[in-house]
């Protein structure tokens, strides 16, 4: 029976949720439950998979088990990107076949969502405003040719923006060269996961606060947490990174933490100093340079980014505040006239990765399936994922199975201490190569 050393812990940072109404929590697993099925994760992949097999099988008890509240985990602390076109870390975009399969997945993924916000009133500021792909210099100028010719290869309409327009739009100085896109929508992620988790169907039980402790894989599968257990015919494992604790990938995941902050609303006054759009969202052309940076629909600023590996999966504070000063730096240099503006917090938060790109998606027994690894786009990624796990564990004959089933498997990972020394040295090597883009 394996046993889950590492669990996920709340280090009450998030910044989306402050300013968020207070929640009450479903209420943790007490005794002993049966069911037929249990589904570990209450992210967007967990989230997505609980709704969709509830409407596969609605005769089917589902129980839907998460470690945290909804909105604590990566899901609700996110830069609340959901993504559309194919992304960095979306496989081999060299060929528009492997483009084309990750645009359809997404913009499933992106509908599926959006029909679930309108259809339950989410007030999460969902909005279709696109993406901006932006460069400060020569390393993100030449990123963004190549996003240019893969959306020409697409062919996806988008604008191109030089120094004036980026500036009339954005209100800031800082971009030399931008790509502006349509399809991605921009949101709070903690508001929407909450959303989401506060409407599932009936025959979803969520149970909050209850961390699997062990679980036995068996003719039926069992799972214990600290004050109860369930017993149900099949599992889907959504935990995402802590995907190795619970015997499936071992050797094939790490993960990365990554960081963002967040300002106050600007005032009336400092909004002036704002471009014309009311609200945006800029990637970063250099994948390991700049950072994503928001205008939100309240008039917050936020950004992210920095990397770090640490696969105790354990946030600190004293990361965090060594990360605000590089936040702080970074943000003066785009926004020179809100240099007073604080930020109301700095956070951090766990994504795994797979060294080929591939999502740890599929059926791993009879009664065990995946859908994690979501590549660090797991708005989009882990809402597809989830999805289509649960159509094929129902057996639906869903054709976009086989555009998940064609990004292949996790490769494997060298063994600590090798797999650490190289993370930590392409961090620190792809850092320094895009430095120009700060
Ligand atoms: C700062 C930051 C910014 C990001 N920005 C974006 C963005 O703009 N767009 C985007 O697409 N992605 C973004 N990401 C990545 C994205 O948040 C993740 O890819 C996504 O959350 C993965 O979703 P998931 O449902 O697969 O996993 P998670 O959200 O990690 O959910 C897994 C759940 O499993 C639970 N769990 C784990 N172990 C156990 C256990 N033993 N028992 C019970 N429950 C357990 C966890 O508590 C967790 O809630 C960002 C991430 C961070 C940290």
């Amino acid at each position: 029976m394996p046993k889950i050393h590492l669990l996920p812990a709340d280090d009450a940072t998030n910044g989306w949720l402050k300013h968020l109404p207070a929640r009450q929590p479903k209420p943790a697993l007490k005794g002993t439950a049966r069911a037929d099925w249990l589904l570990i994760g209450a992210g967007f992949a967990g989230l997505a998979a609980a709704r969709r097999l509830a409407q596969n099988r609605p005769n089917d008890s589902i129980v839907l088990l998460d470690a945290r509240n909804v909105g604590d985990g990566p899901s609700g602390r996110n830069s609340g990107f959901a993504i559309d076109l194919p992304h960095h870390t979306s496989g081999d975009l060299r060929h528009p076949e492997s483009a084309k399969r990750a645009l359809r997945l997404n913009r499933m993924a992106i509908d599926y969502l959006e029909r679930h916000v309108k259809a339950h009133a989410i007030d999460c500021q969902w909005s279709r405003q696109g993406q901006i792909m932006a460069a400060s210099a020569a390393l993100g100028e030449d990123q963004l040719a190549h996003f240019h010719s893969m959306l020409e290869t697409l062919g996806e309409p988008y604008e191109q923006l030089n120094r004036g327009a980026a500036r009339a739009l954005l209100g800031t100085n800082f971009y030399s060269a931008a790509i502006r896109t349509f399809g991605t929508v921009l949101m709070q992620p903690a508001a929407l996961v909450r959303g989401l988790a506060d409407t599932l169907p009936a025959n979803v039980s969520l149970h909050e606060n209850s961390a699997v402790l062990s679980i036995d894989y068996g003719k039926s599968v069992t799972a214990m947490t600290a004050e109860g257990q369930v017993r149900a015919d099949k599992v889907i494992l959504c935990v995402d990174g802590f995907a190795p604790q619970f015997d499936i990938y071992r050797g094939r995941l790490f993960g990365l933490r990554i960081f963002a902050s967040i300002t106050r609303p600007l005032s009336a006054t400092e909004r002036q100093e704002m471009g014309s759009a009311p609200e945006w969202g800029i990637l970063p052309a250099a994948r390991f340079g700049g950072g994503t940076l928001r205008y939100t629909q309240d008039g917050r600023l936020l950004i992210r980014s920095s990397y770090a590996y640490k696969p105790s999966m354990q946030a600190d504070i004293a990361t965090n505040n060594r990360i605000a000063h590089i936040h702080r730096r970074k943000f003066d240099a785009r926004f020179p006239t809100l240099k007073h503006v604080p930020f109301e917090a700095t956070w951090t938060g766990f994504l795994c990765l797979s060294k080929n790109l591939a999502p740890g998606f599929g059926r791993h027994q009879t009664n065990v399936f995946s859908a994690v690894c979501q590549n660090g786009v797991g708005v989009t990624k882990g809402t597809q994922s989830g999805i289509l796990i649960a159509d094929l564990a129902s057996g639906i004959d869903n054709p976009l199975i086989a555009d998940m089933e064609a990004q292949g498997q996790p490769s494997r990972v060298p063994p600590e201490p090798l797999l650490g020394l190289g993370v930590r040295a392409n961090i620190a090597w792809q850092g320094w190569l895009a430095r120009s883009e700060d």
